[in-house]
């Protein structure tokens, strides 16, 4: 780094160190190699303070549970995601749209200009109506698909429906999961674990085999797996293996489409603050603690993972399939 680059460095450092947490401006290189002063009015975000860290109020809610009467309520960018039209015109189905990680995705692909279709179960209905509204607030097509994917027929009924209300679809994210920690694999009924493999492996074979016929090359899809796929849990054996079968199926499928122009990859969270851990996903000790293991000592947020959901979606990630983006906090792999 040349003296001059060194110095203009300090005095930026310096200026944050005085306090200033907006108007930055950012240093860059231009063309000859010269600093110059780029105007972004972005400051600096500590993310190990920027959301709630535990502990947390203990809280449970009847299964499928609500982000609405969350404590802290989660954000998943309502107000924050902002969007460049990077997604202009496509046309997305996302499961379990309503809250945590798909309503995220579901929210910023609308800011990046894309119409959306969400499925959710009937009882999520208040947190898949604010959903549905600010897709709506974004002058986009806002499509909701209520029911349960443990159906084959509705899965199928799901994409066409999806299909007719979009005008076409392009983006299938698969993101709709089970998770219920159980102690010991005794305390496993053969009910249970097959409720968690229709939901979690079977939905996804039934919704992307529904969807393929209608994908033109350049469509994507995407799948929501875990850190669990590759650092199971003792307490959730069965959750775990279906994360497993998840990022396999990702890479199988990716092999298999790659030919076709279709990408397909997956998305990696660590511990996220949503209604699936509060719904019997986590232990009430587990919550209070919750994300705390992590080097950022929190949980993520369903925000935080927005932007790699529009990332796997955008025509410039073109190169990129087969692959599992992780967030997890500084833990975990994908
Ligand atoms: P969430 O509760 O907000 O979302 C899960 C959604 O799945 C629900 O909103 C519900 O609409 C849907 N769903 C479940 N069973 C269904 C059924 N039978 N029919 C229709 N819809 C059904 O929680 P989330 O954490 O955002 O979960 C989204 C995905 O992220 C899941 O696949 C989950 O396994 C994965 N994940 C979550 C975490 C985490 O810490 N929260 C970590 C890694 C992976
Ligand atoms: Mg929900």
């Amino acid at each position: 780094m040349s003296e001059e680059n060194q110095i203009t460095r300090r005095k930026v450092i310096a200026g944050l160190g005085a306090g200033l947490t907006t108007g930055v401006a950012s240093p860059v290189f231009a063309a000859a190699g010269t600093m110059q002063e780029d105007v972004t009015t972005q400051g600096l975000e500590d993310p190990t303070t920027k959301y709630p860290r535990p502990p947390f109020k203990g809280q449970s809610q009847p299964w499928p549970g609500l982000a609405g009467q969350m404590d802290p309520k989660p954000d998943h960018g309502e107000k924050s995601y902002k969007g460049s039209g990077r997604l202009k015109g496509r046309k997305a189905l996302i499961t379990g749209g309503d809250s945590g990680m798909g309503r995220a995705a579901a929210i910023a692909y609308a800011r990046e200009g894309a119409d959306v279709a969400i499925n959710y179960l009937p009882a999520e209905e208040p947190d898949a109506r604010e959903v549905i509204a600010l897709i709506k607030a974004e002058g986009r097509k806002a499509i909701a698909l209520p029911g349960d994917i443990r159906e084959e027929a509705f899965c199928q009924k799901l994409v066409a429906d999806a299909v007719s209300g979009l005008g076409g679809l392009d983006i299938v994210v698969s993101n709709a999961g089970r998770q219920q920690a159980h102690q010991s694999i005794l305390d496993i009924s053969t009910e249970q674990f097959d409720w968690t493999m229709k939901t979690n492996i079977y939905a996804p074979f039934w919704i992307i085999k529904a969807a393929l016929p209608h994908l033109q090359p350049g469509s994507v899809i995407i799948g929501t797996t875990s850190e669990q796929a590759t650092d199971p849990s003792a307490d959730l054996y069965d959750y775990a293996q279906t994360k497993a079968a998840t990022t396999n199926y990702v890479r199988s499928l990716a092999k298999q489409l790659g030919p076709k122009g279709i990408r397909v990859n997956g998305v990696a969270p660590g511990p996220i603050w949503t209604p699936l851990q509060v719904s019997g996903g986590a232990t009430q000790e587990k919550l209070k603690s919750f994300g705390g293991q992590t080097p950022l000592g929190r949980p993520g947020q369903p925000v935080e993972l927005a932007s790699i959901y529009v990332q796997l979606a955008a025509d410039d990630a073109s190169f990129a399939t087969g692959q599992v983006y992780g967030a997890a906090g500084g833990s975990g792999h994908p």
